[in-house]
């Protein structure tokens, strides 16, 4: 059932934004414009709130709660407005939704609040480096974007301001899927399905249903860009093929479609992504260089291949995109190389917090690698790295909690070794690299067990490998 939230935040409305992170904040800027009583439950203490936020809140007459979510006044609320980090199933947010009070996360907000046309990407894999690849290309075509939802500005920040971009261009996570709404991408993009977050998903078809979700409330002239060659999307595309669902499916290729009909298709011919129509392959096709952009090595030609089929849908000609596509910055701590010691390649590819990245980072490795790995397990289990590692690792330094898991099952494939440390192992990995292979910091966990985020793990490898270099020169 569609619910219209316009009518619902009215000014004297209670709204109370569960969670107090970055989009929790920025929720509650939004909430400021619109006039509603508002309240903050956060599930974690005051005193590791920041003084100016809470100094803020109070001054805004916010009432805040902290150390914990009560069912008093989360079902005191006419709506409730909460944060992807917050579990949906916690006790207080039944309560509320038993009492039929609407629970949204802010992709919700867009469909009653957003102006512009929408493209989201998600993807367990890709979602930053795409989204931000079609920002630089929708901006390198002339157009005005707003980049942000999982990454960089929360969409509830840019509900907030003027809203003054014609094209959203919005990374979307699952756990904002999940309290999605009616939310409805003119352009919708899904990378891939691999297994992560297991530790918060009933199952992995929970977790698959999650981003096929990006599509459903889709309508006919909307577009779909979907990855046909994961073999994950391309056997729930067949399922939904034979219970007559309006979903293109033709495996093997990357395809969008308008409504029911399959549209264009991509693929990758020596180092030209190749566009034409899924019916007539050879008429007409495009072709877009990537040799000599940063988008040449994979991962990221399939990700070249999305994000163009998702700007040529917003109307951006082939030239502008070609000459976008060469200006593109890869983000940092993605497969980036950090130098080179004593003939062995170190990189960070400290955003790969599951398997599926890890997957693809050893896939793409031309010599044979060291690499550092561990963490905070994500409980999807690492047997699909084995073959990979198999062929590929030449050893395996492991660090963090999930370090003995991961040397279980990766005892037969490999050698294994244990740090403590970031520093300690990177000098590990160094010793047990022969001249000409790579060290590769791939950890296929999440960060927190030892550091503050990935890219304070990213940081700490990057240093780590510049110490060795010091070491060189003397
Ligand atoms: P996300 O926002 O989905 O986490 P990123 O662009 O930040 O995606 O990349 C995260 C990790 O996934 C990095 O290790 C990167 O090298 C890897 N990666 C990027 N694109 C892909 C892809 N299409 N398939 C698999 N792995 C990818």
């Amino acid at each position: 059932m569609s619910t219209n939230l316009k009518e619902i935040l009215q000014p004297g409305a209670h709204v109370v934004v569960v969670g107090l992170g970055k989009s929790g904040v920025s929720a509650v800027r939004f909430l400021l414009k619109l006039g509603v009583k508002i309240s903050v439950s956060e599930g974690g203490r005051q005193e590791n709130l920041e003084g100016d936020l809470v100094r803020w809140l109070k001054e805004k007459r916010v009432f805040v709660e902290t150390g914990g979510h009560t069912s008093e006044l989360l079902t005191s609320a006419d709506c409730i407005l909460v944060s992807p980090g917050v579990p949906l199933g916690i006790a207080a947010l039944a309560a509320a939704r038993q009492k039929g009070i609407p629970v949204v996360g802010e992709l919700a907000l867009a469909k009653d609040f957003l102006k512009g046309k929408v493209v989201a990407v998600t993807g367990t894999n890709g979602k930053s480096t795409v989204t931000t690849l079609i920002g630089d290309l929708l901006t390198g075509s002339g157009k005005k974007a707003f980049v942000g939802g999982n990454i960089g500005i929360p969409l509830a920040e840019y509900l907030a301001g003027p809203q003054e971009s014609e094209v959203v261009v919005l990374e979307v996570s699952s756990f904002q899927l999940d309290s999605a709404g009616d939310f409805r991408p003119q352009v919708g993009v899904l990378l891939n399905i691999t297994p992560d977050h297991l530790n918060r998903y009933a199952s992995y078809g929970a977790y698959v249903e999650s981003k096929m979700s990006l599509f459903k409330n889709q309508q006919p002239g909307d577009v779909a860009v979907v990855n046909g060659d994961d073999s994950v999307i391309a056997e729930w595309l067949g399922k939904a093929a034979e219970q007559k669902s309006p979903w293109p499916v033709r495996s093997g290729i990357r395809q969008y479609s308008s409504g029911d009909r399959i549209g264009m298709a991509a693929c990758l011919c020596g180092t030209k992504v190749r566009i034409a129509t899924a019916d007539e392959p050879d008429k007409n096709a495009e072709e877009y260089e990537l040799a000599g952009t940063s988008l040449a090595q994979a991962p990221n030609t399939e990700n070249a291949m999305a994000a163009i089929l998702a700007v040529r849908a917003m109307g951006c000609s082939q030239e502008d995109i070609q000459k976008s596509l060469a200006g593109f910055t890869p983000l940092p701590h993605r497969l980036a190389l950090v130098a080179e010691v004593d003939g062995v390649s170190y990189y960070d590819d400290s955003k790969a917090t599951n398997v599926g990245a890890v997957f693809s980072a050893l896939a793409g490795m031309k010599q044979p690698v060291v690499l550092i790995a561990g963490g905070r397990d994500k409980g999807g289990g690492y047997e699909m790295l084995r073959p990979l590692v198999q062929e590929k690792v030449r050893a395996m330094v492991l660090i963090g909690e999930a370090r003995e898991a991961m040397a279980e099952a990766f005892a037969k494939s490999t050698r294994i070794a244990f740090a403590e440390e970031m520093d300690g192992a990177v000098r590990l990995a160094r010793t047990l690299a022969e001249k000409g292979d790579a060290v590769l910091l791939s950890p296929a966990c999440a960060s927190f067990d030892m550091f503050r985020s990935y890219s304070h793990r990213g940081e700490m490898f990057v240093q780590a490998v510049s110490g060795l270099g010091r070491q060189e020169a003397r």
